[in-house]
């Protein structure tokens, strides 16, 4: 038997709503790069869902649409504060400064991935000269690469620090959705009510195919935005097939409830391995993902029994996600697996 593979949110194909809405747009011709009919109503539709009226691009992946957004707030001799365990720092290869030709990122630790706003305002003050990079942007990622979540008033404290910083917010929500449905705040309480300037708002990982949005509240950063996503080969002349797979996502609250089940489907699953000897929880499980220390004996006889997750080997800390393909049964049989495997190591 295959068994659904919890390496990752991106190892699941496109849900039926992205695909559904591709395939009907796969139907007559469509005016190319964005000026299509899908592309404006999906950009209405983001600005419904933040209740207000924000600039919205489309580029094809996450990293693209973090560097492009950084680039909107950052000249090259700026700073970029961020946490160590960021996105930004540890998985684009150096794209934020790549595109911005040079940008500093300056990271700081805090417990569960999260930045707080005295790490913040010791990294924006430490160095205010000349010689050293001038701090522009404070980069939060929004749910957070532990799967925590910032809650509305832990944002809107790192957003005082940054304003009295002079630092412009940028949010990253590869997971954005899993945070929205896990939090009891609208999606503009959470974003530009508490001060966030420009957020990559993710589809990939939710269950889209390809294409991730970057959506200005400051609109004055989005200036020539356009330019910068051309230059960087990161404009699609076939845009209709990015944006219909957007709007089968927003239609509704489907984005949500797909979310929501990914969430619902990772506390399940770490509710089930607490009660497991040889197995810790690291962190809360506030969004889709579970993190994990399985015994070496448990670990082994999982990754035997086919299991799929990333693992840190020789440590046992591993990363397991849910998406929208993840369903009970793959849950359920993962615990069986577990406990099998904590019994014959007891
Ligand atoms: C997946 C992810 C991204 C985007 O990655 P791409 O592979 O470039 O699409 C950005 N930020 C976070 C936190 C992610 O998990």
């Amino acid at each position: 038997m295959d068994h659904y593979a919890f390496g990752s949110d991106n190892v699941a194909g496109i849900c039926p709503e992205a695909w559904r809405a591709m395939e009907a747009a796969n139907s007559g011709d469509a005016s190319p790069y964005g000026s299509d009919t899908h592309t404006a109503r999906v950009c209405d539709r983001v600005r419904e869902i933040f209740e207000t009226d924000c600039d919205v691009y489309f580029v094809f992946n996450g990293t693209a649409a973090n560097s492009l957004a950084i680039t909107s707030i950052c000249q090259s001799y700026h700073a970029v504060i961020c946490h160590a365990k960021s996105h930004l720092q540890t998985d684009e290869c150096g794209a934020p400064e790549f595109f911005t030709r040079g940008a500093k990122l300056i990271t700081c630790a805090g417990d569960l991935a999260k930045l707080t706003p005295e790490a913040v305002l010791s990294a924006a003050s430490k160095r205010r000269d000349l010689h050293f990079s001038k701090p522009r942007a404070l980069s939060l990622t929004q749910a957070t690469e532990f799967g925590t979540i910032y809650q509305p008033d832990e944002i809107a404290a790192l957003a005082a620090v940054a304003r009295s910083s002079g630092l412009k917010i940028h949010m990253d929500g590869a997971r954005f959705a899993n945070a929205a449905a896990s939090l009891a705040a609208t999606p503009a309480e959470i974003t530009w009510k508490s001060g966030v300037d420009v957020i990559t708002f993710g589809g990939t990982k939710l269950g889209g195919g390809i294409g991730d949005a970057v959506v200005f509240f400051d609109r004055e950063l989005a200036h020539e935005f356009d330019y910068r996503c051309k230059q960087a080969g990161q404009l699609a002349s076939k845009m209709r097939f990015i944006t219909a797979a957007w709007e089968g996502l927003l239609d509704g609250d489907t984005w949500l409830q797909i979310a929501h089940r990914a969430n619902q489907h990772a506390r399940d699953l770490a509710a089930g391995l607490r009660e497991i000897d040889g197995v810790e929880i690291l962190f809360p499980v506030e969004a889709n993902a579970v993190f994990a220390r399985f015994s070496p004996a448990i670990d082994a006889a999982l990754q035997k029994a086919g299991w799929h997750y990333y693992s840190l080997a020789g440590i046992g800390d591993s990363r397991l996600m849910c998406s929208w393909r993840t369903t009970k049964d793959d849950v359920d049989a993962f615990l069986t697996s577990a406990r099998q495997a904590s019994a014959h190591s007891a």
